[in-house]
């Protein structure tokens, strides 16, 4: 029996390995410690990188900054046949726009594309901020070096360019560095408003800020836990009708925590226990921190997927903070706080989501779900060019995970014998080749 019960388990192991792309693991080996480090190290050295700061010098202000990071994507694409097109996206914001506007600015984002080969206006985004700041947020020309926030998540996007152009993907990838994140989220505006301009069908947005520090202010030390922030359903439901249709359609069949963005974050905790099992993913079900925010938030506003990946303890005396030492504390965002090791886990997190979702068909559009007063459930879906397959997920509805999946093969519709509709929540993914899967799409219909 003992041996039997191994034997069953063995073969169950090698399913589930079989699932698994190598080249995903490769990946993860690629993300070099040492190149962030260096990049971290430059970018506090410019000094300042406030929004409001200097443009004009090649050492110290954003404009600085902008360039040397505009010339990283240039030398990653140079390496790779040209394979990314790099360029400034700006916008002038006024002074008065609010408080901490207090010149005219030009808010100029990186952008660097890694253009699918298959679906290249589908775009899965990676961004981290450019701009730092200090104790007064219209201070721009104190040190502020911005080492944690936001030189991480910005190193990151550009060491995540450098694994993944290695690679050719079916969708695109963008690697973004925004600016203007302290001054209002700015920059995310900015970009959220071309991407609409340009129509780009966005897969999601990770979202970077603070990718680097694990001993929190209370002095818990943790360099696994890691937070993906998500709000619940989108906020971009603007006409009064349809928000009523919304609110009454999830009154009675759900959702309310299922909007796209959260399946993102799923997908990005789903992937992380799938190949970095070292690592604790931790959804926090908000849009951000308790009151606070980030630049995934200007995308989420306009209707796309988003969320905010970060460290899972704060230090606040290294946060926005004037460099001083205050009653035996060290108060300031310096490079010697930032934990590499840990900040290379996260930058890896990013990659494979990016790796896998670029290598994966889109996701139906169309779900509908049935089996009212019936013994099973069942879903219906749209056919997607390039899968391969379908796999429906399901889950007890106090569940934050999709704990429950069935791969149906190659169908539009399929029926759960014997799994009643009141009891869980469902869900459908498409799959395409090496089992890559786009996100989940919770249903949008009801079938009778
Ligand atoms: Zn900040």
């Amino acid at each position: 029996m003992k041996n039997l019960i191994t034997i069953i388990f063995l073969t169950f192991s090698i399913l589930l390995i079989a699932q698994t792309d190598p080249k995903i693991y490769d990946i993860i080996e690629a993300v070099s410690e040492e190149r962030l480090r260096n990049d971290v190290k430059t970018l506090a050295d410019f000094g300042t990188r406030h929004t409001l700061s200097d443009t004009l010098s090649d050492t110290r202000g954003i404009g600085a900054a902008r360039r040397w990071i505009k010339s990283q994507f240039d030398n990653i694409s140079k390496d790779c046949n040209d394979c990314l097109e790099v360029f400034f996206q700006k916008d002038l914001v006024a002074k008065g726009t609010n408080q901490r506007i207090v010149k005219d600015v030009m808010v100029v984002n990186v952008v660097a594309i890694q253009r699918g080969t298959k679906y290249p206006n589908r775009y899965i985004i990676m961004s981290g901020d450019i701009d730092s700041r200090v104790s007064d947020p219209t201070d721009f020309t104190s040190d502020s070096p911005g080492a944690n926030d936001n030189a991480t998540g910005m190193a990151g996007a550009i060491e995540a360019a450098r694994v993944l152009s290695k690679y050719k993907f079916e969708s695109s990838i963008v690697y973004l560095g925004l600016s203007g994140e302290e001054q209002g989220l700015f920059g995310g505006q900015g970009m959220a408003r071309y991407a609409q301009e340009n129509n780009w069908d966005i897969i999601g947005v990770l979202n970077n800020d603070m990718i680097g520090n694990i001993e929190g202010v209370d002095g818990v030390i943790d360099n696994r836990t890691f937070r993906i922030f998500s709000e619940p359903i989108t906020t971009a439901e603007t006409a009064p009708e349809r928000l009523a249709r919304q609110a009454r359609g999830r009154r009675f069949y759900g959702g309310e925590v299922d909007g796209i963005s959260r399946q993102l974050a799923r997908y990005v905790h789903k992937t992380t226990e799938t190949y970095m099992p070292e690592m604790n993913p931790m959804m926090v079900y908000r849009l951000d921190r308790f009151g606070r925010g980030g630049h995934h938030r200007p995308f989420n506003d306009v209707g796309f997927a988003g969320i905010r990946i970060m460290e899972a303890h704060e230090n606040y005396t290294q946060q926005h903070q004037d460099i001083r030492t205050e009653n035996g504390i060290d108060y300031g965002d310096t490079f010697e706080h930032v934990n590499f090791p840990y900040c290379k886990k996260l930058t890896a997190v990013n990659a494979i989501t990016m790796a896998s979702l670029a290598s994966a068909p889109p996701a139906p559009s169309e779900v509908g779900i049935g089996g009212i007063v019936e013994p099973s459930a069942k879903l219906k879906w749209n056919k997607v060019d390039g899968a391969t397959g379908y796999k429906i997920y399901w889950r007890d509805t106090t569940s934050p995970t999709w704990d429950h999946s069935r791969y149906v093969g190659d169908v539009t519709e399929f029926t759960l014998e014997g799994i009643v509709i009141d009891n869980f929540l469902f869900g459908v993914a498409a799959v395409g080749k090496d089992g890559h899967e786009s996100v989940v799409v919770f249903p949008n219909k009801i079938i009778r």
